[in-house]
């Protein structure tokens, strides 16, 4: 080890305890110091580049170091880095909680902020608990969830999740929720489509709900991709059936689009494909363009004013966080939707995600590919040990890590979810850079699966 990154490798590993990490793993390959970024590049001190095929974990939407964002976090830079949003407001807040009203689906209209995204699930956990009391409705305490989902890794965020590789260890301190088979679509029988099968598992969900609605708050779903849980996707029927069987049983409908919002999955929210409006929308992530940390909650007036009343009455929301509502994070999404409403990105966006499906699925025929599946710019390859069973290479292999290693190699970031490759890049991506990206992956997933 004696490229400029070295000495960076050896400092941060003597204090710096990465996230998502067996620290051991670092022996064999060290973190990748990274020096700077440019559009959907990264570069390390030793001037190697990556592709950043996965937005930096799903944030990044308008490349690294994206003029008109940095221009907007500068100028706010030198009015106001930060202020209580507790008494006090700033025209940052002010203008994305706007912005982000006139955009979310119509009856969103207000914006509860917190700085990540598993805190916003949490606000949103707390606040459909919260609104049944002041409601009179103290029955309801539990939470319906999706098998395989996830929604983050503080506990109330990791209770209503289903990853086993991050909760099972956790479980002795978890709420306990109902759990209800997912509509993912990689399950579906042959011939059987999309909709047909995501329509055939509401049949879980409408069971569950009818047993449990006199006790439930909410159910809490990654509208049309199951992210963390390897890009599992389902028909957008499922939750349009799901929020006509919530209305009818009362129960709120949560819907986290911290990964899936923005543009992801070719509609600006992916509730849109279903022409619902769930009663809270989790947003972070792509919310600053990927920029700073940035949650918020946008919920409706009935719920607001739930908790509207004299303070004695002691119905408030009281949750709060340090940083709610950083100044700097709201210029930078203010900033980012600029460019959605400047550049027509969603539009432009088609023809990326068709050039990305139409390359990945050219891998479709492979021995070892079980599925290529897309939803927008969202694409993953799903592996399996045998094609047929779709039996799954068994996890202790770390087939998926084979491939991320091969790709670093060839200056190309991926991060695949143990048997599943997938892409979602920045949007500034150019079709020969898609081309890389995929052909990349092949290479990996030949050397992965070759024994
Ligand atoms: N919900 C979903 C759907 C996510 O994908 C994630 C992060 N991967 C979270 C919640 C948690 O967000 P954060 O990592 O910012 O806490």
């Amino acid at each position: 080890m004696s490229s400029p990154n070295s000495a960076y490798v050896a400092r941060d590993l003597a204090h710096v305890w990465h996230p998502c990490t067996q620290m051991k793993d670092h022996e064999r390959l060290p973190p990748i110091p990274i020096r700077c970024g440019q559009g959907a590049w990264l570069e390390d001190y030793s001037g190697q580049r990556y592709l950043d095929a996965i937005s930096s974990w799903w944030v990044n939407l308008f490349g690294h170091a994206n003029a008109r964002i940095n221009a907007a976090v500068r100028a706010q830079l030198e009015q106001l880095e930060q202020v209580i949003l507790a008494g006090f407001t700033h025209e940052p807040v002010i203008a994305l909680s706007e912005a982000l009203s006139a955009i979310a689906p119509a009856g969103l209209t207000r914006c509860f902020y917190a700085d990540n995204g598993s805190s916003a699930v949490e606000v949103a956990v707390k606040m459909s608990f919260h609104y049944w009391r002041n409601v009179g409705r103290t029955a309801k305490r539990r939470f319906l969830t999706l098998s395989n989902s996830y929604h983050g890794e503080t506990l109330g965020a990791l209770a209503v999740g289903d990853v086993d590789l991050y909760k099972e260890i956790y479980r002795p301190l978890l709420m306990d929720v109902i759990t209800v088979p997912s509509p993912d679509c990689y399950a579906r029988e042959p011939g059987e489509s999309w909709a047909q099968h995501s329509r055939r598992r509401f049949a879980h969900m409408e069971a569950a709900l009818a047993g449990h609605a006199h006790e439930a708050c909410a159910v809490i779903v990654e509208p049309l991709v199951q992210a963390a849980g390897g890009m599992r996707m389902y028909d957008p029927v499922y939750l349009t059936l799901l929020r006509e069987a919530c209305d009818r049983h009362q129960v709120h409908l949560i819907a986290d689009e911290i990964a899936v919002g923005f543009g992801r999955t070719g509609t600006m929210f992916a509730c849109e494909q279903a022409g619902i409006r769930p009663d809270f929308m989790c947003l972070s992530k792509g919310l600053t363009g990927g920029y700073l940390p940035l949650s918020t909650v946008m919920t409706t007036e009935a719920v607001y004013e739930a908790f509207y009343d004299e303070y004695l009455k002691l119905k408030a929301f009281l949750h709060s966080h340090s940083f709610t509502g950083n100044p700097l994070a709201c210029a930078a999404a203010c900033a980012s939707l600029a460019i959605f409403r400047d550049d027509h990105v969603l539009e432009g966006n088609r023809a990326l995600a068709a050039r990305l499906g139409e390359r990945a699925r050219a891998l479709e025929d492979h021995p070892h590919v079980a599925e290529v599946r897309q939803r927008g710019m969202i694409v993953a390859i799903e592996l399996a040990a045998d094609k047929m069973s779709r039996e799954p290479y068994p996890w202790q292999e770390r087939r998926g890590l084979r491939i991320y290693r091969h790709a670093l190699t060839r200056g190309v970031l991926l991060r695949p979810i143990d048997n599943v490759v997938y892409f979602m890049p920045p949007y500034v991506i150019t079709p020969a850079e898609i081309d890389l990206m995929v052909e990349v992956a092949r290479e990996g997933i030949e050397r992965a699966t070759c024994e």
